[in-house]
């Protein structure tokens, strides 16, 4: 194996595939593959984001579930002192999905309704989920400490490495 490590980037979970079984789906997704998703946010992703991941479905279910861990750095702007700053992710991922159009709305292929999501044709892309996992995962105001002094009104100074004569 040596350090060869999976891309899943572009990985498509097929229901049919897990009918009565667990499939194991651990690797990386490139950080630029989150690029355009989280452009919004002013949020940048540091390093690859590693999963560790199981797939499964009962046989015959109408249903599967995907859990496990994600984890990656984020790079954040504090809205105080306005400086970049890292943020370690660590998620657990619990979520479950259901083989079928969704009754209250059958417009696009993949339905998200509360905690359930419907997949139309029982195929499931991998990165769109972990990409809503980790903006939910953002804060609403990043803070780069939770004692921030922030900038000075007066002059601008960064109050968490200098005073200032204001
Ligand atoms: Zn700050
Ligand atoms: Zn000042």
């Amino acid at each position: 194996m040596g350090s060869w490590v999976r891309d899943l980037s572009h990985t498509v979970i097929d229901a049919d595939l897990l009918d009565g079984v667990s499939k194991e789906i651990s690797g990386c997704l490139a950080a630029a593959s989150f690029a355009e998703a989280l452009d919004d946010s002013g949020a940048e992703l540091l390093e690859d984001v590693w999963v560790d991941l199981t797939a499964s479905r009962s046989a015959s279910s109408r249903q599967f579930t995907l859990r496990g861990t994600i984890r990656t750095t984020v790079q954040l702007e504090c809205a105080l002192c306005l400086e970049p700053f890292q943020r370690q992710v660590a998620l657990d991922l619990n979520r479950c999905f259901v083989i079928g159009a969704d009754p209250a709305n059958q417009s696009s292929e993949v339905q998200m309704t509360l905690d359930v999501v419907f997949v139309a044709n029982g195929r499931l892309a991998l990165l769109p989920v972990i990409e809503e996992e980790l903006i939910l995962d953002l804060p609403m105001v990043p803070y780069c400490r939770t004692e921030c002094a922030g900038l000075c009104p007066g002059c601008g100074s960064n109050l968490n490495v200098e005073s200032c004569s204001c």
